[in-house]
C-alpha cells in the first residue's frame, strides 16, 4: 500500500505531484437502492475540478475519536451545469465513510484530495474487460457511461445476489454478467478468477480493468498474465480488504 509521497514498493520515493486539496459542501444524500447512499457534493472551485471516469478522490472522513481519516471513493459523476459531483458509498457497516454519508446533512464540509487514479479508460484497446465487486459499481458504470459507442466491453461484476443488481447505461457494445456470492459475504474466494479464468479472449489487444478486494484483483492479474496479457494490459488496484483501514492498494506484483 502506498499513500502519495510515501515510498514506493522498492523504497524510491513516488515522484508523483501533490494532490490538489478542495473543500466540499454537502448538497445533498440519500438512498440508491440495493445497498448504497449517494452524497451530492460541490465546491466554491469545482469548475476547476477535472477527472478521468474511474478515478477517486481521498476523503477526510470523521473518525469516532474526534480525528479524521483518508477513504477513497470514486467519483460516480459530475454534473457541470449544476456545479456538482456524486459519490456512492456502499453500506457495508458501521464503519467510518458509510456512517458518514448516512449522516451527511446538506451544509455539512469535507476536506478532499484528488482525484487520482489510473483505472481509466484506454481508448487504444480493441476490447475492455472490467471486472469488479459492490464497491467498483460506481466506477464500472460510470466507465461504461462515457465509452463511446462501437466499444466492446465485458463486465464482470459481483454481488450477494439477483437483488444486488442495477441497470447500467452505456452506448458501448456490452456484455454483461452479474456474479452471484449466494448469500456469502464480500471478501477473499476464488469466484472472479473462476470466471476470468473461463473468459474467452478476444481477438486483438484488449485491456482489462481489475478492482475489488485486492487479493480478488492479484488472483485475476496473474491468470491474465499466464493467459498471456502484458502488464501493461492491466489496470489493477486493491480498493480494500479484510482488515485494511482506508487506503489503496496498488496491485503491481
Ligand atoms: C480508488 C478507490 C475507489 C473506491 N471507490 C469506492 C466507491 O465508490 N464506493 C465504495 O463504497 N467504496 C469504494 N472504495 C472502497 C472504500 O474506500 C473502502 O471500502 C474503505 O475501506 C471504506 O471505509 P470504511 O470507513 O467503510 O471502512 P474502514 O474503516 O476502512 O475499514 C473497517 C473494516 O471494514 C472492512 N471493509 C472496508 N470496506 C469494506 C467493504 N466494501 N466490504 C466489507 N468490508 C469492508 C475493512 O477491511 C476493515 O476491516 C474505493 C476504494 C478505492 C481504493
Amino acid at each position: 500500500m502506498t499513500d502519495d509521497g510515501k515510498p514506493g514498493a522498492h523504497g524510491h520515493p513516488r515522484q508523483r505531484p501533490p494532490l490538489r486539496n478542495w473543500t466540499f459542501r454537502v448538497v445533498d444524500s440519500f438512498d440508491v437502492p440495493p445497498g448504497m447512499r449517494r452524497v451530492v457534493l460541490t465546491a466554491d472551485d469545482i469548475h476547476d475540478f477535472a477527472y478521468k471516469p474511474g478515478q477517486a478522490i481521498v476523503m477526510m472522513i470523521p473518525l469516532p475519536d474526534g480525528g479524521t481519516g483518508r477513504r477513497d471513493y470514486t467519483i460516480r459523476s459530475l454534473d457541470r451545469r449544476r456545479g456538482t459531483i456524486s459519490v456512492d458509498f456502499v453500506l457495508h457497516g458501521e464503519t467510518p465513510a458509510p456512517t458518514w454519508a448516512r449522516r451527511a446533512m446538506p451544509g455539512d464540509t469535507i476536506e478532499v484530495k484528488g482525484p487520482r487514479g489510473g483505472t481509466v479508460f484506454q481508448p487504444n484497446a480493441d476490447w475492455h474487460l472490467l471486472t469488479g465487486d459492490e464497491t467498483c459499481i460506481p466506477a464500472i458504470a460510470h466507465i461504461l457511461e462515457t465509452m463511446p459507442a462501437g466499444t466492446k466491453a465485458f463486465v464482470f461484476i459481483e454481488t450477494s445476489g439477483k437483488d444486488g443488481e442495477i441497470a447500467l447505461q452505456t452506448q458501448a457494445e456490452t456484455a454483461i454478467r452479474w456474479v452471484h456470492r449466494n448469500g456469502a459475504p464480500a471478501g477473499p474466494s476464488e469466484l472472479m478468477n473462476g470466471v476470468v479464468q473461463d473468459f474467452l479472449l478476444p481477438l486483438g489487444r484488449g485491456h482489462a480493468y481489475l478492482i475489488g478486494e485486492t487479493s480478488n484483483v492479484r488472483r485475476q492479474r496473474h491468470t491474465l498474465i499466464a493467459r498471456g496479457l502484458t502488464r501493461d494490459q492491466i489496470s489493477a488496484e486493491g480498493y480494500w480488504r479484510p482488515g485494511r483501514i482506508g487506503g489503496h492498494d496498488h496491485v503491481n506484483d
